[in-house]
């Protein structure tokens, strides 16, 4: 699609983000998110699993853990005017794109209606030359992907959401993070701060908030146009309409 084709589209109104651990979320598309929400769209977080593995202190309890990280992540969301996280409670480590997770997400797509959705990449088992991606990462794409088509748009699938009212919606746009081949780059460069202050939400999740900050500037920082030092969140984007 060309960028005058874009330019006359309607703008993006209600965006999903379905990510599988608290603060994939923020690492993924923290900068996006908070563009979308101050162009005045409407950002819901699904968070898969608990992220009750999160965790080395032998002391610390799977639900204290997982409290822990849904106030992390309640609060991250907050910064970058996320009102609305829905927690599905999956344990962390073994997500599977189940029949029952995929309809868990179906009535979630059916009831928010959603232009967009952000998800992981199903595909990525590698990250770099140093990387092995988190399973669960994968997973959460597979299980978003099935969830949208086709069974969100189908009503022969789970006829029961269709007798509660929730009628078939196919989304308007995927965007996938973690490619390889991104076709859709955001500058975020000014929303690097805001990022990053909600990265720092995370607090269960970082030995040194200092040292992940100094981290995520360096992994995200790209030289610029003018060979300036600019930031970007990248994504393979497809449309459907
Ligand atoms: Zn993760």
């Amino acid at each position: 699609m060309s960028e005058e084709t874009q330019s006359h589209r309607p703008p993006i109104a209600r965006v999903l983000v379905v990510m599988a651990h608290p603060d994939d979320a923020e690492f993924s598309c923290g900068g996006v998110v908070k563009q979308l929400t101050s162009q005045g769209a409407t950002v819901v977080y699904v968070v898969l699993t608990g992220g009750d593995k999160g965790n080395h202190d032998p002391s610390v309890t799977v639900p204290n853990l997982v409290e822990r990280r849904m106030q992390e992540q309640r609060a991250a969301a907050a910064i970058l005017g996320v009102g609305e996280v829905h927690f599905l409670g999956e344990e962390d480590g073994f997500l599977q794109p189940t029949r029952d997770l995929r309809k868990r997400l179906v009535r979630i797509i059916r009831q928010f209606r959603p232009d967009v959705v952000i998800c992981q990449n199903p595909e990525n088992y590698f990250w770099g030359d140093s990387y092995i991606n988190h399973p669960d990462h994968r997973n959460a794409g597979v299980a978003t992907l099935e969830a949208i088509f086709p069974a969100a748009g189908n009503l022969m699938f789970f006829p029961d959401l269709l007798a509660e009212g929730l009628e078939p919606h196919s989304i308007r746009e995927l965007w996938l993070s973690m490619v390889d081949d991104p076709n859709h780059e955001i500058d975020i460069t000014d929303l690097l701060d805001i990022k990053i202050a909600a990265l720092r939400q995370h607090v269960s999740q970082f030995d040194d908030l200092d040292e992940m900050e100094k981290w995520v500037r360096e992994r995200w920082a790209k030289a610029g146009p003018e060979h300036e030092l600019r930031y970007y969140e990248s994504f393979k984007r497809l449309w459907f309409d």
